[in-house]
């Protein structure tokens, strides 16, 4: 009899635990956890994760992020993005499965932040709600537009000579102190109230240059537009290395949304430098100049993202504008030739240029700009026409004629045109022209209006004579402005301003 109720009791308890088991759904989950083998300078070797994918994020002990950048038979090389000293070997990882990603949306803009999108300007948490993975495949070819806008820099030099389309990547070179960051902040300043968002990218660079830029941007107005990502000399190579390509991202976002935007990186031979620290902690072969054989597509894959998009994807624009430095002018080494052919031209400066006084030191015969005048508005590609042609035959000319050999009377009238004209490209930082200035100055200095304004006083009295336009006569340079265009009877007017002026500016005794 007992066995026989014992038995009833087992089937009762049985067929209920049955019963409630079959409610249960279990939801099986694998993670795929390693182990790092070895750490230093921010590049750990990890082992027992077969299965990662090149780019994808991995957890370190669920504190720190690394990005896998090798894939080797039993362990992967992987970079740490946070905190890289508190790594040690011995500490498990998991595998997350995706990609690095960088918070994006306007909300970034007016902000500075890290390379991982952490704001780093003490103005509190941005609420963005989309993020955007830090690489991504750049616009095909069909998705493309022809790049046909001009993208106003307001440097007399660049948009007469070397204009810039809206989608073109066009490459700031020179040696240091050339004025190459102040080129590219200047074209960021002159965007206020153009609709351009802006992105300026700071890798490897001093806190205080940063910090400098910032105040710049802060103190006239651009700050608002523009979402400064830094990542400073003191970070490791793989917050640098990964800087320009998280900023990518956030332009991106704001392209694909159908706006335009410019982007500085500042500068990629400090790029270059850092992935090869990184190469060479990850033990790959080096190549030319110790840099690893893939650096050429490092920066290839990385501008190829800036494009002009067509209107079935929304007509928006990223313009990039790579900074790269030479060492004594070699424009030819390893990394300014591979970023000067995969860009649409370079604005080249010179440090001879510069301490000669002409400032922006634009190189003009090794400088251009491969969209040509399809970038540049209809007035301004008249007036300049044959400027860059000239400038280049009266820089020759200048060398030659140092030599004080007699000229003749077409030389010395060449010589003393194009010295005048050099002194009217003259542009102190911050102070930027509009279309309508442009128009002018070009008018002035091709028709050749200031022959007898002597060449050292050119540059002060062409700024004097369009603070007086500005300032007295702000219809006709409203009307000029607007147009775009410089008209025969505005062209006329303006001469006649011109005269009146000249009196007024040297006085009678002085004519
Ligand atoms: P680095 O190699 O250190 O990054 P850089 O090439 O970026 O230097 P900047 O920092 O832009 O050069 O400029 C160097 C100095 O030259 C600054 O003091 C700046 O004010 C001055 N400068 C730059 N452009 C001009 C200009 N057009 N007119 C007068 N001064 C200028
Ligand atoms: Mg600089």
């Amino acid at each position: 009899m007992e066995s026989q109720s014992g038995k009833n009791e087992y089937k009762i308890i049985s067929e209920d635990f049955s019963e409630k088991l079959g409610k249960l759904s279990f939801d099986l989950k694998t993670d795929s956890v390693g182990r790092v083998d070895f750490y230093g300078d921010g590049v750990a070797k990890i082992s027992g994760l077969p299965s990662v994918k090149y780019g994808e994020l991995l957890d370190i002990d669920g504190c720190h992020r690394a990005i896998v950048l090798d894939l080797e038979e039993n362990s992967v090389g992987a970079i740490v993005l946070d905190d890289p000293q508190d790594v040690s070997a011995g500490m498990l990882v998991k595998s997350t499965g995706h990609i690095a990603e960088v918070p994006v949306g306007e909300e970034m803009f007016g902000r500075v932040v890290d390379p991982l999108g952490k704001p780093i300007d003490g103005l509190g948490e941005i609420k963005t709600s989309r993020f955007r993975a830090i690489e991504s495949a750049a616009p095909q070819i069909f998705d493309r537009a022809k790049v046909c806008e001009p993208l106003q820099t307001g440097i007399l030099a660049v948009d007469s000579m070397i204009p810039i389309g809206k989608g073109q990547r066009e490459l700031i070179i020179g040696d240091r102190q050339t004025g190459k960051t102040s080129m590219a902040t200047d074209i960021i300043l002159n965007q206020n109230g153009k609709n351009v968002y802006c992105i300026y990218v700071a890798i490897g660079q001093k806190s205080s240059s940063v910090s400098n830029i910032v105040h710049t941007l802060g103190r006239f107005g651009a700050l608002s537009y523009t979402c400064v990502v830094c990542s400073t000399a003191s970070d490791s190579a793989s917050l640098q290395y990964i800087a320009p390509f998280s900023a990518c991202a956030i332009a991106e976002e704001m392209m694909y949304a159908g706006k335009d935007v410019l982007i500085v990186y500042d500068d990629l031979s400090k790029h270059a430098v850092a992935y090869r620290t990184m190469s060479l902690l990850l033990k790959r072969p080096s190549g030319r100049e110790a840099y690893p054989g893939d650096i050429f597509y490092l920066h290839s894959r990385l501008l190829e993202r800036a494009a002009k998009l067509n209107a079935l994807h929304g007509g928006g624009s990223m313009t990039a504008i790579p900074i790269v430095e030479t060492l004594a002018g070699d424009i030819s080494a390893y990394v300014p030739t591979n970023v000067i052919s995969i860009t649409d031209g370079q604005i080249y400066l010179e440090s001879e240029l510069f301490n000669a006084g002409v400032r922006p030191a634009v190189n003009v015969g090794l400088s251009v700009s491969r969209v040509g005048g399809s970038a540049q508005f209809g007035g301004v590609r008249k007036a300049s026409g044959k400027l860059r042609l000239f400038l280049s035959q009266y820089r020759e000319l200048a060398v030659f004629a140092q030599f004080g050999s007699e000229l003749d009377d077409n030389t010395s009238e060449m010589l003393a045109k194009g010295a005048r004209i050099v002194e009217t490209l003259k542009q102190p930082v911050g102070l930027l022209y509009d279309v309508a200035h442009e128009l002018i100055i070009l008018h002035l200095a091709t028709k050749e209006l200031i022959n007898d304004v002597p060449v050292a006083k050119v540059t002060n009295f062409v700024r004097s004579f369009i603070d007086f336009l500005d300032t007295d006569k702000a219809d006709i340079v409203k009307e000029i402005s607007d147009s775009r265009e410089l008209s025969l009877e505005n062209g006329l007017l303006i001469e006649d301003e011109l005269k009146e002026f000249y009196d007024f500016y040297f006085g009678d005794n002085v004519k």
